[in-house]
């Protein structure tokens, strides 16, 4: 047993510096990254269940690395998450979206809510509210435009201090959402705290909706509970005509997925 452990010791230690090596590249690419254009918001359509119009876009950060090409947020955004990058991208992220969708409603006349992600790291950070307040004056988005997604894990990790940014973010007027909803472990009670205008649905849950029974019965569930508590709910990864029709029978608000829409770029979504 003794061999045993000291051979996978050795095994780890290789495999760990490989990982640590890529991860400090990455790290260093992203840096750069952000100052020299590689990251861009992509934005999805969201749609009204019961109109079938675009209601909101979600803007989702995308990063076209020089030598490999597409890096999914899903890679890159924990490894902005272990430094103050994070808070840079964020900041800058709504920076360009307020911006963009401030000109659209100008210059076309485009009345959509604006969703931008926030990270854990993002709420601890004082500068936040700020830079919120800061992104709204500076391009003349009203505040009511933009609503700030927060994950479901975010917040449970530390409700007291989560509260408190969401009480701040609140009083400048923008709406909040729980984002990947399901996928923690929130109470009722802890929602309602919470003061959210929006849930989401993890697409975990939507997947399987037109085959199982038990999926659609949890999606039916988290519908009743999040309207019982004033909730706009939106169900995410929406991927077929059955899932969005069964979406809209269960009273399901608004949707998204690639059945409605990909996530591209603004010129791609607006200007066509
Ligand atoms: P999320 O906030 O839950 O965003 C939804 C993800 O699902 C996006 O992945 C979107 O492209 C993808 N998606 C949308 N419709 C469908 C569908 O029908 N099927 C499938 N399979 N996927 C669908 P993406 O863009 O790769 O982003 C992954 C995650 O990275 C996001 O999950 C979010 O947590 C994070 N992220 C993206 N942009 C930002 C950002 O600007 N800031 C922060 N803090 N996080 C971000
Ligand atoms: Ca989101
Ligand atoms: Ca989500
Ligand atoms: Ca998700």
């Amino acid at each position: 047993a003794k061999s045993l452990g000291r051979g996978r010791h050795h095994f780890f230690d290789v495999g760990l510096r490989e990982r640590m090596q890529r991860r400090l590249r990455m790290e260093q690419d992203l840096r750069y990254a952000v100052h020299d254009g590689q990251l861009w918001p992509a934005y999805q359509p969201v749609v009204d269940l019961r109109t079938g119009e675009m209601v909101a876009v979600e803007a989702l950060l995308r990063w076209t690395h020089p030598r490999h090409g597409a890096i999914s947020p899903a890679e890159f955004i924990p490894l902005a998450e272990e430094s103050d990058l994070i808070n840079v991208i964020g900041k800058e992220m709504l920076r360009a979206t307020t911006r963009e969708l401030a000109a659209r409603r100008v210059q076309q006349g485009l009345d959509l809510t604006l969703k931008v992600n926030l990270s854990a790291r993002q709420l601890d950070d004082p500068h936040l509210v700020p830079a919120v307040q800061d992104a709204l004056a500076a391009t003349g988005l009203p505040a009511g435009a933009l609503c700030l997604e927060v994950t479901e894990s975010a917040l449970m990790r530390d409700q007291e201090a989560a509260a408190e940014v969401l009480a701040s973010l609140r009083s400048l007027g923008v709406l909040l959402a729980i984002d990947d909803f399901g996928t923690g472990y929130s109470s009722l009670a802890q929602l309602r705290r919470l003061t959210l205008d929006t849930l989401k649905i993890d697409r975990s849950f939507i997947t399987g909706i037109a085959e199982s029974r038990d999926a659609e019965a949890i999606v039916t569930s988290i519908i009743a509970m999040a309207h019982a508590v004033d909730l706009t709910v939106i169900a995410e990864g929406v991927e077929s005509a059955e899932q969005l029709e069964l979406l809209r029978a269960l009273g399901c608000d608004q949707a998204q997925g690639y059945h409605l829409g990909r996530p591209v770029s603004a010129a791609e979504l607006f200007d066509q």
